[in-house]
């Protein structure tokens, strides 16, 4: 009956009139967008104070740190108990979470009551009634004898310190228990339950509903980042962040957002309504913003109004009541359904006369429409603050878009009929560049502690799996001064002709005898075979005054099919990239003196010769292997008739940079590369080299020390990864040092260990993506990249994304870059305890206490790998500590190091003649 009459009214001019009425009397409470926008800038603005130390402890937006640095993948399984403390109940859930196949939570949970004495009683009655409670589920569910991982939700402003760390700061909710605030409560309930001694449980974190809320919406979305609560009491938000201080990761931040405003910053949007409920709460000046939005708040709002209006003469005809005099008896309930698109205006009449009203259609249109006005103000003022979190959020991800989902809970949210659709909305129309997903929470407070536990645990699991197959890569002191001791024994036996075959380490001699003295000169040809790139090399010696090298070269590549084709047509490519180049430098049919960098392990008797003992580094061309190189190339240059070359010298690319290190700096005596793949030469004294005649003086020797490993000396270091690397290289168990050193192998070795881990669920959400399946994908220069100090995370990222691996995670760039730094870091050590053996050697050589020495050093991987020469040398400093060592880069020592062993040959020999 009063229905259809005032839905008659209801499309009347007179309703028309009401309305406009109250949005004019209310017109300060209705916000436009452009307000709105204004609130979110004003609300980044503090988050950002909120999140950076020396502005925090003025912030009023805290920001808090809440530990929890992982979201749910889905993988997690076990039982946990939760207790949820500070909600509408307490009460204490088992929860039970599996992962076979389809993600399933099973939850129990029983609501006990806190008597209002024990609420405002003293602190350790509080705890002990707590764990009664607990010991009481326990026994009823009969696993009282188990324990079980505990997460506890503590709905209360708290400092955390750990996940399993919370002070107290404050109580609020109507606890006001005595001796808590200030102390740990995970402490203080650890001690409850140890008093007890009935039971034992294992406390692994503390959280706050919010936190609760997300990770709930986290198992079913991994999108969500953000957790909303819109309830009776509360109304803030959390989200992740990348934290300031260029640490790793992200973290869940607690940003007790109802503080908003409490410096003042939302003064000029209250209005007269929200200033007289602060001035009658418990809290007058706090929580601001949450006292505009909370449901808490809402009804005793459109109370204040009424009262203000009904005394204005605006409704009720002027009459109040003593129930609508009283706080707290317009709930925020009525406002729900007041707004209710049906039934609303019944609902209005009910409250009002329950409320000893006697109110007029028009005054039932009213009342309505001041609860339209406050809800949907607070619905938009969460959007604003909402939106400024989401474009935090995008900008922290540099990304353009941002698909998100934000986890809600809270009665408002839940209870209200349009307080939803506004706030999604408002949301929508203020970042319309982000694509937002509101998924409703289901128990955010108990299921979510047992979901933080449960993630807790998962990655405390994980954790340790992921060390333990990373520490089968981790080197310790004495298993480096083992492989120091044992290239020293192969070194010797290398060296030694009776043992020369069975030798690893080959330590060829090259005829090297003497370093350049100044007086070289000349035009000389060189070529670089056997490095990234083939190159020829026109290098211009001058001597005297004007003493200085000067050099003109040219890059050809090698196609695949030559590398791996016959020798005659690999030399006769060579032979034809000659002939390009003397024509390019306007030289055609020019003979010069040359130096063939060959970076092969060869056998020399002479400087002119070397004959080649097998290919490495990915070449394989037939007919090759026990030939020598010189005599291979010079018959390919009578094949062409084109020209004629004077082979002078086969220079191996270690001692070219010897060479030309040691044409500045006459303390270099030893080469080293640490490129494609890794090698090192030094001078070695006569007496020592069985394999050439004579005692006098000294010679350069080739170690090809990258075959050290393959009669097995570096089986007990090798990993699986190792193996795998080398089963899938083109010669299977040959060059074992240099397969866990260079830069052909170091991008490999991470791929498998990325492979490994994906396998195992322990990376990617074991995701195995196709790409990462590739062989070579994963460069070493990546390695490089990845380690910089310099880069942030989310550039880690993007190398990822680049390898096609696009769902990673901040967590999975933090575990990928540890997997480049553990390997390469093994990589230096190794390399630099070789290195230790052979300075070390010529130390006792020369039968010197200290040596003092320049190590001349080139390859890409040394030179732009951030910490690979900062390792060695430490490990240099520590395995040969008696060696003052001077590492010097050496510029270009294939191509100008071949022309000075060259001219130095030429000098000699002209000299002989
Ligand atoms: P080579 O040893 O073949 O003469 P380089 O000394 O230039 O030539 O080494 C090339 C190798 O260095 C490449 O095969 C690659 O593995 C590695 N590399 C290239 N760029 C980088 C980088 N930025 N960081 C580390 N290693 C790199
Ligand atoms: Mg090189």
């Amino acid at each position: 009956m009063i229905a259809s009459h005032l839905l008659a009214y209801y499309f009347t001019e007179l309703h028309h009139d009401h309305v406009q009425k109250v949005d004019k009397f209310l017109y300060h409470m209705r916000l436009s967008d452009e307000n709105l926008m204004d609130v979110s800038k004003r609300f980044r603005r503090e988050m950002d104070k909120g999140l950076g130390r020396d502005t925090n402890p003025t912030a009023a937006v805290k920001m808090l740190p809440t530990f929890v640095r992982s979201t749910p993948d889905g993988t997690e399984t076990g039982d946990f108990l939760a207790l949820d403390l500070g909600g509408t109940n307490f009460r204490v859930l088992l929860v039970r979470v599996s992962s076979n196949g389809k993600q399933k939570v099973e939850m129990e949970n029983q609501i006990y009551a806190i008597p209002e004495n024990i609420m405002r009683g003293s602190g350790t009655e509080l705890f002990d009634h707590i764990a009664e409670c607990l010991a009481n589920f326990l026994e009823k569910l009969g696993i009282k004898d188990k324990k079980l991982p505990l997460g506890f939700t503590f709905s209360f402003p708290c400092q955390q310190t750990k996940l399993d760390e919370s002070f107290l700061v404050s109580w609020t909710k109507g606890f006001k228990a005595s001796g808590v605030e200030g102390r740990d409560v995970v402490g203080l309930l650890r001690k409850a339950i140890k008093k007890r001694g009935d039971f034992d449980i294992d406390i692994v974190a503390v959280i706050n509903d919010t936190v609760g809320t997300m990770m709930t919406c986290g198992y079913d979305d991994h999108h969500c980042e953000i957790g909303l609560i819109v309830g009776e009491s509360l109304s803030y938000i959390l989200r992740q962040l990348d934290l300031v201080d260029g640490d790793e990761g992200r973290m869940c931040v607690n940003m007790e957002w109802g503080a908003f405003g409490d410096d003042g910053a939302l003064d000029d949007i209250r209005t007269e309504f929200d200033r007289e409920i602060d001035a009658g709460s418990l809290n007058p000046g706090k929580q601001l913003f949450e006292k505009m939005i909370s449901g808490m708040y809402i009804g005793e709002l459109v109370r204040l109004i009424l009262v203000k209006m009904a005394k204005d003469g605006l409704l009720f005809q002027g009459h109040t009541t003593p129930d609508l005099l009283t706080t707290g008896h317009f709930q925020t309930s009525f406002v729900s359904a007041m707004e209710n698109k049906k039934s609303g205006l019944v609902s209005a009449e009910q409250v009002l006369r329950g409320l000893g009203l006697d109110p007029s259609p028009e005054d039932c249109v009213a009342t309505q429409r001041v609860c339209q006005i406050v809800s949907t103000r607070a619905a938009h003022l969460c959007a604003a603050t909402l939106a400024a979190v989401l474009r935090q959020i995008r900008d922290n991800k540099a990304a353009e878009r941002l698909r998100t989902t934000v986890g809600v809970d809270g009665s408002v949210y839940k209870n209200h009929p349009q307080f939803a659709r506004r706030l999604n909305k408002m949301v929508r129309l203020l970042v319309p560049d982000c694509d937002v997903r509101f998924l409703r929470s289901e128990d955010g407070s108990g299921k979510g502690a047992a979901m933080v536990t449960a993630v807790a645990h998962r990655l405390a699991k994980q954790h340790a799996e992921r060390q333990r197959i990373l520490n089968t890569l981790r080197l310790s002191r004495d298993q480096l001064l083992e492989v120091k001791k044992r290239m020293e024994e192969e070194m010797n036996r290398g060296l030694a002709k009776k043992t020369h075959a069975t030798a690893t380490v080959k330590m060829l001699p090259t005829f090297v005898r003497s370093t350049p003295d100044g007086t070289e000169r000349g035009d000389f040809l060189a070529l670089d075979l056997g490095g990234t790139n083939f190159r020829v090399l026109l290098v211009r010696v001058r001597s005297g005054k004007r003493r200085s090298v000067e050099m003109h070269n040219k890059i050809y590549t090698i196609p695949q099919d030559i590398t791996q084709g016959t020798g005659e047509e690999l030399f006769d490519h060579i032979v034809h990239c000659i002939a390009d180049f003397l024509e390019y430098m306007g030289m055609k049919g020019a003979s010069l003196p040359l130096g063939f960098t060959f970076s092969f392990p060869c056998h020399q008797t002479r400087l002119d010769q070397g004959i080649l003992i097998k290919w490495t580094k990915g070449f394989k061309a037939s007919g090759c292997e026990g030939e020598d190189v010189a005599t291979l190339l010079k018959d390919a240059i009578h094949r062409s008739e084109d020209f004629d070359l004077d082979v002078v010298a086969v220079v191996n690319d270690t001692v070219g940079t010897m060479m030309t290190c040691g044409y500045e700096d006459p303390q270099c005596e030893v080469g080293l590369i640490v490129g494609t793949g890794t090698n090192t030469c030094y001078m070695e004294e006569m007496s020592n080299v069985e394999l050439v005649d004579g005692d006098e003086g000294r010679m350069c020797v080739n170690m090809e020390w990258g075959a050290f490993g393959d009669r097995g000396e570096l089986d007990d270091l090798c990993t699986e990864f190792d193996r795998a690397v080398d089963d899938q290289s083109t010669y299977p168990g040959k060059q074992r040092y240099e397969k866990m050193i260079s830069g052909m192998y170091l991008g490999e070795i991470v791929r498998n260990v990325l492979l490994d881990f994906t396998a195992k669920g322990l990376l990617f959400r074991g995701k195995l993506s196709e790409r990462l399946k590739t062989r070579g994908i994963f460069e070493t220069k990546f390695l490089s990249q990845i380690e910089s100090d310099r880069l942030a995370l989310r550039q880690v990222r993007s190398i990822l994304q680049h390898l096609g691996l696009t769902s990673s995670t901040c967590d999975d760039s933090i575990l990928v870059k540890e997997v480049c730094s553990v390997v390469s870091k093994r990589a230096a050590q190794l390399c630099g305890a070789g290195l230790s053996a052979v300075i070390d050697k010529i130390r006792l050589n020369r039968g010197l206490e200290k040596l003092s020495i320049t190590v001349g050093v080139d390859g890409t991987l040394y030179k732009l790998h951030p910490h690979f020469a900062t390792i060695m040398r430490e490990t240099l400093r520590d395995l040969a500590p008696n060696c003052e060592v001077t590492l010097a880069q050496s510029e270009d020592g294939s191509g100008k190091g071949a022309a000075l062993i060259t001219a130095v040959a030429c000098r000699l020999r002209d000299a002989g003649k």
